[in-house]
């Protein structure tokens, strides 16, 4: 037992720790498309056939490169990846931050994301080291390394799937035996007490309200001076689906980094307990 307790930090990524939808840094731009009638073509796809908004999405990227006469390969995708820029801080030592003062209260700080975007996108892109894993959407590659199919689709219902994944350990998506084993809470290797959340809207509500539920934090941010956004996150916090509003800050001294570290605190100081009771 001389391991320390890990706490998780899980986020969403688009409109979380980047703003707007990551086809829309360079993907979007490149096919010639405006980003609003790509995303109209999705939906009305999407609601057209009755599919799953994920996979039409990830058809439809194939589809406009291959008519636009672009390269859609795995380093395009992740070419594409390496043009998402970030709300402030995130790029700029909040992910180092946060373990380093983690490990100031004897607990380790492990990242994750939770994200129905593309999973190539997100390794490839400024922070896609920081992450002890990544959650997203992926495509099946053939030999010459384009894509052929859908290997992986990540929508708002099954995103909570893998807060449970990080609170069993089970990170490995094939897995289908470990995670649905029997483990008592507390034995867990990330139990929820010890779970941050962070999420900007809609597609995070069973996220933020899994969290919640169970006993860790859930916070929504919106960018900063976006009135909309600041209205959006109000009324989850009103409808008590999160603890916490603030803008998507995350550099040093930012509410976002007070409120984080306070929570950080808080979850070691229940580790401690938990260690003096147990003997
Ligand atoms: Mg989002």
């Amino acid at each position: 037992m001389t391991q320390r307790p890990t706490i998780a930090l899980a986020y969403d990524f688009d409109g979380t720790l980047s703003p707007g939808s990551m086809q829309e840094h360079s993907f979007i731009p490149e096919i010639g498309e405006d980003k609003a009638a790509f995303w109209r073509r999705v939906n009305g796809e999407a609601a057209r056939l009755g599919a799953d908004n994920i996979l039409i999405y990830m058809h439809e990227m194939v589809k406009a490169a291959q008519r636009e006469d672009k390269r859609f390969r795995r380093e395009d995708i992740e070419r594409h990846g390496q043009k998402i820029s970030f709300f402030d801080g995130v790029a700029d030592g909040w992910f180092e931050r946060m373990r380093r003062f983690g490990a100031s209260c004897g607990v380790e700080v492990q990242h994750f994301i939770i994200s129905s975007g593309l999973k190539e996108m997100i390794k490839a892109c400024a922070i896609g080291r920081e992450f002890d894993a990544i959650f997203a959407s992926e495509f099946k590659y053939n030999a010459d390394d384009v894509p052929v199919w859908a290997a992986s689709a990540v929508n708002y219902t099954n995103k909570t799937q893998f807060l449970f994944r990080i609170n069993k350990g089970e990170l490995d998506l094939s897995d289908h035996v470990g995670v649905n084993k029997y483990v008592a809470e507390d034995d867990r290797p990330v139990p929820f007490r010890n779970m941050i959340y962070i999420g900007d809207g809609d597609t995070d509500v069973p996220c933020m309200r899994t969290v919640k539920e169970q006993g860790g934090v859930s916070i929504a941010v919106h960018p900063a001076g976006d009135e909309r956004g600041a209205a959006k996150t109000a009324s989850l916090k009103a409808d008590a689906r999160v603890h916490f509003t603030a803008d998507a800050d995350y550099s040093d001294g930012s509410k976002l980094d007070e409120y984080v570290q306070a929570a950080i605190t808080k979850m070691a100081a229940m580790e401690h307990l938990k260690k003096l009771e147990r003997g």
